[in-house]
């Protein structure tokens, strides 16, 4: 068995889980996520299966970037206009949860808290 067989993610992708997608095209989705942390919180993510930033290379480049630019686009779609947070976790230390490479989008009209306190 395929380690996308049993993802989350690429169950959304293969449309065997809904999701409220926000944006599709041939490389990456982007949708809602589930557990919302702010009133603004959606995930990017490559249509390959690929595990986290850890399992990058090369051959990632051109759809890491894509990744990266539709995130302003998507959201100020989404009523940012004033700025957003975007939270890449990564492997157990990062906190990741889901092992399909995600961007998070979270974005609030009021200032978000600080990311990571220091005591
Ligand atoms: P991470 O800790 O960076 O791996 O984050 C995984 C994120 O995926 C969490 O914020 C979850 O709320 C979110 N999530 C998990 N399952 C789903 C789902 N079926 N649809 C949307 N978001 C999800
Ligand atoms: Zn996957």
């Amino acid at each position: 068995m395929d380690e996308q067989d049993n993802c989350i993610f690429c169950k959304i992708i293969r449309e065997e889980i809904p999701a409220q997608k926000i944006y599709e095209d041939d490389d990456i989705i982007a949708f809602n996520d589930i557990n919302p942390a702010a009133p603004v919180h959606f995930l990017i993510i490559p249509r390959i299966h690929v595990a986290s930033l850890l399992a990058c290379d090369e051959t990632h480049q051109q759809v890491l970037g894509k990744m990266l630019l539709l995130a302003p686009t998507l959201a100020k779609e989404q009523g940012c206009t004033d700025g957003f947070r975007t939270i890449i976790n990564t492997g157990r230390v990062g906190g990741q949860e889901v092992y399909h490479l995600h961007i998070h989008v979270i974005g609030s009209k009021t200032r978000l808290p600080a990311m990571i306190h220091k005591d």
